[in-house]
């Protein structure tokens, strides 16, 4: 059996990456209102306009609202579960079924639905379910049992130390990139094969215990860290570019199937919060440098993604180490920017929309007009 490792197919172009140039998708997504923002809001109204039809939004804050920023679509408050999977995860999810690797991330302030965005398992009410298990049944249900394989990784990055979700006394993981393929593996981290769906829900369910269970042993809260789901793809195929090789070769891997492999990182982000390091001292204050390392480092892969740039400088963290293949190459991204409704929100909405209009590569400054 021949494997082909998605860096090895780079000369077979992939279509969909082609058509938008390879560019990151970037989404925003509104959270609903809750007690809090309802009362805030009696007295500050919104931290946005948003006219989704034009896939536009105004940052606003009391009588000052900015210019416009387009996105590639813009979810309001009434947008569902399995909308923003469609619109922004299906399509990696494909991209991953055909053999490139993939990443889904969401970006955020703590409490702007991150988490309820990827992670929700939705067991009592199935459409609540996020993109998580949305794209584990799509990849379920695209592969056969008998001969295609689908495994899981679900590790939390904190401090710059790798942990195991699915088996927690694995702490400090350390990253393996080969040299030749450029692959990224972890070869000291659980990977579980899934049976079925109900499999996959109850170790994501595992592994949020997990998590929950050691941050109140490191101290610390779940939005300081990085929750990463590696799913693993391994297909068997019929080779699909024939035009170049010979009938000998052709008979060759007619017998033998080619076992296509490939790879989808959903990344729930630490909350992109500015940690006030003035107030901060001790463990506090490391933890929020390593906070910024990663998400400083990311925002600097995704401005040269972006701006087509040949080097992606992904060495500088072990967040974009570990996403080194699922990024730019052939690989598809999407970015879910995440925002609370409300005027109080408005400082980190602001920064967060920012980091989103980077990733969109309209680099614009924001200059509030009065109205
Ligand atoms: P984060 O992961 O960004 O810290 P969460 O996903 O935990 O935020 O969301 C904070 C709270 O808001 C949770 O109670 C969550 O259920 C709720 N929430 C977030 N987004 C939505 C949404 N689109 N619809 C309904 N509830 C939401």
């Amino acid at each position: 059996r021949r494997s082909v490792t998605p860096t090895s197919r780079i000369p077979y172009s992939n279509p969909e990456f082609q058509q938008d140039g390879g560019r990151v998708r970037v989404a925003v997504r509104v959270r609903p209102r809750n007690a809090e923002d309802l009362i805030s809001d009696s007295d500050y109204g919104d931290s946005v306009e948003v006219q989704p039809e034009l896939k536009r939004l105004k940052l606003r804050k009391n009588n000052w609202m900015s210019e416009s920023y387009r996105f590639d679509e813009i979810f309001t408050e009434t947008a569902s579960q399995n909308r923003v999977y469609q619109v922004v995860a299906k399509p990696v999810v494909e991209s991953v079924l055909n053999g490139y690797n993939g990443t889904v991330m969401a970006y955020g302030q703590t409490g702007t639905g991150k988490t309820y965005t990827l992670g929700r398992l939705g067991y009592d009410d199935a459409s609540e379910r996020g993109i998580m298990v949305r794209a584990l049944e799509d990849i379920i249900s695209s592969t056969a049992p008998a001969c295609d394989i689908v495994e899981v990784s679900y590790l939390q990055l904190y401090m710059e130390s790798i942990q195991d979700l699915l088996a927690p006394e694995k702490t400090n993981i350390l990253i393996h990139e080969d040299s030749k393929t450029g692959e990224v593996s972890l070869p000291g981290a659980s990977v579980v094969r899934i049976k079925d769906l109900d499999h996959f829900l109850q170790l994501l369910q595992i592994g949020e215990a997990n998590r929950h269970a050691a941050n109140t042993n490191l101290n610390t809260e779940s939005s300081r860290s990085h929750a990463i789901l590696m799913v693993f793809v391994r297909r068997s195929v019929q080779e699909k570019s024939t035009d170049e090789i010979t009938s000998q070769e052709k008979a060759f891997r007619n017998v033998l199937p080619i076992i296509q492999r490939s790879k989808l990182l959903i990344v729930d982000l630490a909350g992109s919060e500015r940690v006030d390091k003035s107030g901060s001292e001790g463990h506090l204050l490391e933890e929020a440098k390593f906070i910024n390392l990663s998400l400083t480092s990311l925002g600097k892969c995704i401005n040269a993604l972006a701006e087509n740039s040949p080097h992606i400088p992904t060495r500088d963290s072990k967040l974009t180490r570990l996403l080194r293949d699922s990024f730019g190459g052939t690989a598809r991204t999407s970015l879910i920017i995440t925002i609370g409704p409300s005027a109080r929100h408005y400082a980190e909405t602001s920064s967060t929309i920012m980091f989103g209009q980077r990733a969109m590569k309209i680099v614009n400054t924001v200059k509030l007009k009065e109205e």
